[in-house]
């Protein structure tokens, strides 16, 4: 059974004062009033290390927002999965759409993210989806599916029910248009069914699929109603608390 997980991913976003302060709130609602769900806090890399104070003994997780695949080197300017499971990361972001158009991330790096993440014992959170002009010409479903074959590529069947699926459509992430519920359940039963083939029924049911794209707590009710969003990921709407405490007391 695939668990229910709510990520804030702060983008480029608080400084570590500002993400002290938010830590604090989240964490005393959260123990006056816990939730039956994992909720992960991405922040920037500047700010993992007093939030894995502030977070300790908590029931609340860190991802990082990205990583690089490698062991220590020279990469200058990099962070590996090592460094970010010493700073207190349990998850890491990977794929993030705005990674691969900004950054010109690939597959085939994603990938190698994904292994290493996997490798340090960090849960990947990994992000799909397709552009405005992909769905347009009904290409959707052919990106997921390149998008999470070569994503997942070689990763060994016992080791898939420890990432978590971002379904993420690009044309709705920052823009205030949320995909509609109907259109979100299609695209994650698309996702779960391509995972059950490869990896059979038992594994793909344990994968948790969240939904990223405009979420707000006016849209997270009639999301989380759709038997395959195990969660969602949230951008804009994660950066106020009491918006963020909204979308995850959605119920
Ligand atoms: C995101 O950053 O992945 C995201 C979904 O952002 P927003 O909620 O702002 O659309």
């Amino acid at each position: 059974m695939a668990g229910t997980i709510i990520v804030a991913n702060w983008k480029m976003h608080k400084t570590t004062g500002q993400a002290i302060e938010f830590a604090r709130g989240l964490k005393d609602a959260l123990f006056k009033k816990p939730v039956a769900a994992a909720i992960v806090v991405a922040p920037p890399f500047t700010s993992i290390g007093a939030l894995a104070a502030e977070f300790n003994g908590s029931n609340i997780f860190l991802a990082a927002q990205n990583m690089y695949p490698a062991s220590p080197g020279a990469f200058t300017g990099e962070i590996s999965g090592e460094m970010l499971v010493d700073a207190g990361c349990q998850y890491c972001i990977v794929g993030h759409s705005e990674r691969r158009r900004l950054f010109g991330e690939d597959n085939a790096l994603i990938n190698a993210k994904i292994m290493a993440a996997l490798n340090y014992g960090l849960m990947p959170i990994f992000c799909i989806g397709e552009t405005l002009l992909e769905r347009e010409v009904g290409a959707t479903l052919m990106v997921i599916t390149s998008q999470l074959k070569e994503g997942l590529n070689k990763v060994p069947a016992n080791d898939i029910k420890k990432i978590a699926i971002a379904y993420e459509p690009v044309w709705a992430i920052g823009t205030g248009k949320t995909a509609t519920p109907g259109q979100v359940q299609e695209a994650h039963l698309f996702i779960r069914n391509l995972l059950n083939e490869v990896y059979g029924e038992k594994e793909a049911a344990s994968i948790s699929i969240i939904y990223g794209g405009s979420v707000t707590a006016a849209n997270i009710g009639s999301l989380m109603s759709q038997q395959e969003i195990n969660g969602v990921l949230v951008g804009s709407a994660s950066l106020d608390l009491a918006s963020f405490l909204a979308i995850v007391n959605f119920n």
